[in-house]
């Protein structure tokens, strides 16, 4: 492995148990990611990619999910081994990972300003009124000029794009060493899709931290990533880099993902 790898996937396997059958929907995934690095990976609904990264997270649903093999190496500890409360310390300190549907992910009944604060205070062990500071700024990061006001707003006051640019403020505010951006654009329109990609792009290169960018959409993959991980039915059917898999892809079903590109 070399020094600057943030993440080592080997041979992941996790399967769905129903009565004495198991599914596997993460069949033997291997892959790895640098510092700095934008790696997508891509495949169509259904392919393992929501698994493979809720897995990395040790976030598989229970009890009828589970990691049957392999490792995933961050910071030289194998996570599948780590127990509960070591990987509550990942989660809140060294991976961070923002969803589809962001207003899951925020609690309706706090501002977002209570939500930004307990966070910091909870991981960073800092006082109030430094984690509103530290809160209006990675506000201000992410675009908003009157941060002050969102802070003091509810979550369904916002728009998606607003709720995304939210999550994405949490996410890097405990500076990740890996960020899991699991479809950040699906649910908004195309011109706060492009908002939010220029501010991943921007923020990638500022905080230098490793990103799995999970996505359908090849056109992100391009403006994005620098390498890609192709998944089709639980396994990775072709890895590459950005102009390889764009000028000659070597697997039939990403051939057929790029000629489904209208
Ligand atoms: P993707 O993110 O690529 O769309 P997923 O990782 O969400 O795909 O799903 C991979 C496979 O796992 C699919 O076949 C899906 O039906 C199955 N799956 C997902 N969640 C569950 C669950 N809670 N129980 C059983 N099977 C599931
Ligand atoms: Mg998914």
């Amino acid at each position: 492995m070399s020094e600057d790898t943030v993440l080592d996937v080997r041979h992941l396997k996790t399967s769905f148990f129903s009565k004495k059958t198991e599914l596997p929907v993460v069949d033997d995934v291997s892959f790895s990611v640098k510092k700095g690095e934008t790696l997508a990976i891509v495949g169509e609904s259904g392919s393992g990619k929501s698994m493979t990264s809720l897995s990395i997270m040790r976030l598989v649903p229970s009890p009828n999910g589970k990691i049957v093999g392999g490792e995933v190496f961050f910071n030289g500890k194998d996570l599948v081994q780590q127990n509960d409360k070591t990987m509550y310390k990942v989660r809140g300190n060294d991976i961070s990972m923002i969803f589809q549907e962001p207003m899951t992910s925020l609690n309706p009944v706090y501002t977002i300003g209570e939500q930004i604060r307990e966070q910091l205070i909870y991981h960073q062990k800092i006082s109030k009124r430094e984690a509103h500071q530290i809160g209006i700024e990675m506000l201000q990061t992410v675009g908003f000029s009157r941060a002050n006001d969102i802070m003091k707003d509810y979550p369904h006051r916002l728009s998606g794009g607003m709720r995304q640019r939210v999550m994405i403020a949490m996410a890097l505010s405990n500076n990740p060493k890996l960020l899991i951006a699991d479809e950040p654009t699906t649910a908004l329109d195309v011109t706060v899709q492009a908002q939010i990609l220029d501010l991943m792009r921007k923020l990638s290169k500022e905080y230098d931290s490793a990103i799995i960018l999970i996505t359908h959409d090849l056109g992100v993959v391009a403006e994005l990533a620098e390498r890609v991980v192709v998944m089709y039915g639980g396994q990775v059917v072709e890895e590459a880099s950005i102009e390889d898999i764009f000028d000659d892809p070597l697997h039939p079903y990403t051939e057929g993902l790029l000629n489904s590109i209208p």
